[in-house]
């Protein structure tokens, strides 16, 4: 596995250094979220917030902006709270103990042992994905890996292979593997440094492990969102700072019935919700968007507020689309704006 790992390990930023703040970076930037997608996030990131510390000290507002657009935002939120118990409680060193590790926010089982394996060298285990598929495939390990008995067996698995010498080469060699040879369709079994003692691998049976488990079910949404623009910018919202996309700005709109008059319910639903009454015109840009099993058809009218005050609703600030890198703003704000181009109120 490490003579394998060390020939063909891809070279990634992440892998050239020791630093536990950075592969603790990395290792939150990759939940649920390809090595593509992340290089460019991880680089920026990191420029603005080279330390703990300086995380620390930035304003969320900040760190949500460099997060814009890499989706699932509690990760950065719980990082920059994460960020502050370090220094205040560790004296601005990463913990290099499981349980302490554990107990700072976003950090759990899987995210603890790449620390602790990769920076530090401690001989604990890693169960992600990639892992539980090699598993699964080299022993033959039929059920759910997400549920018990199996997921403990999973990790008593992991932790007694895992080696004392370069745990953290070892695990990521593990990863590795299941993220490229031993893919979740089609695994090269003929390139695989672990073909001779693969029990599914011999047997022809790569397919059936780990069982395949039912799709969760996709619901359609429609939403819909007021594109209000005046000579300071676009008209953006900031959402509530618990539950889904908190604390990010978005375009003022929602969630609508998915058939009838869209543009007469978004005029409702902004009346309603932000006390802002509007003039729903055109369509300006339509597309499809998904979040977790929600997979939405998002609809941008532009709009244009009524009355002679135009007093904007508290929660609310006219961003001018060239300051848009320094908000937080989310993955289908950004292509909201991608549809209205280049157009400047
Ligand atoms: Fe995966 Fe095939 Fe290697 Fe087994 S032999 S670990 S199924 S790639």
């Amino acid at each position: 596995m490490l003579a394998w790992y060390r020939r063909h390990r891809r070279d990634l930023p992440w892998r050239r250094t020791r630093d536990p703040y950075r592969i603790w970076v990395s290792e939150i930037m990759l939940q649920q979220t390809t090595v593509q997608t992340v290089l460019p996030y991880y680089h920026a990131f990191l420029e603005v917030f080279p330390t703990v510390e300086a995380l620390a000290e930035s304003p969320l507002d900040a760190v949500l902006a460099r997060w814009s657009g890499l989706g699932y935002y509690s990760r950065a939120r719980n990082l920059k709270r994460a960020a502050e118990r370090v220094v205040e409680e560790h004296g601005g060193s990463i913990p290099d103990d499981r349980e302490r590790l554990q107990r700072l926010p976003g950090i759990g089982e899987y995210t603890a042992g790449a620390i602790l394996s990769i920076a530090f060298s401690r001989r604990e285990p890693v169960l992600d994905g990639n892992v539980i598929r090699v598993l699964a495939r080299l022993f033959l390990l039929a059920g759910d890996p997400r549920k018990q008995p199996l997921r403990n067996v999973l990790w008593t698995l992991a932790a007694r292979m895992v080696p004392a010498d370069d745990p953290g080469d070892f695990n990521q060699g593990l990863m590795e593997l299941g993220a490229t040879v031993c893919a979740p369709r089609s695994p090269t079994c003929g390139s695989c440094p672990l073909a001779t003692i693969c029990g599914a691998g011999r047997a022809g049976r790569a397919g059936e492990f780990p069982t395949p488990q039912p799709r969760p079910v996709t619901v359609p949404v429609r939403l819909a969102a007021a594109v209000i623009s005046s000579c300071r910018g676009f008209l953006m919202v900031r959402r509530a700072r618990a539950g889904l996309l908190a604390d990010l700005w978005e375009f003022p709109g929602g969630e609508i019935q998915r058939r009838g008059d869209a543009q007469a319910q978004l005029a409702r639903l902004l009346l309603d919700r932000h006390s802002l009454r509007v003039t729903v015109g055109r369509e300006l840009a339509r597309f499809g968007h998904s979040i977790t099993n929600r997979r939405m058809t998002v609809i941008a009218f532009e709009a244009r507020l009524e009355g002679a005050r135009r007093a904007v609703p508290p929660g609310s600030s006219w961003v001018d689309p060239g300051d848009i890198g320094s908000y937080g703003v989310s993955s289908m704000a950004l292509k909201i704006l991608a549809g209205v181009g280049r157009q400047r109120p």
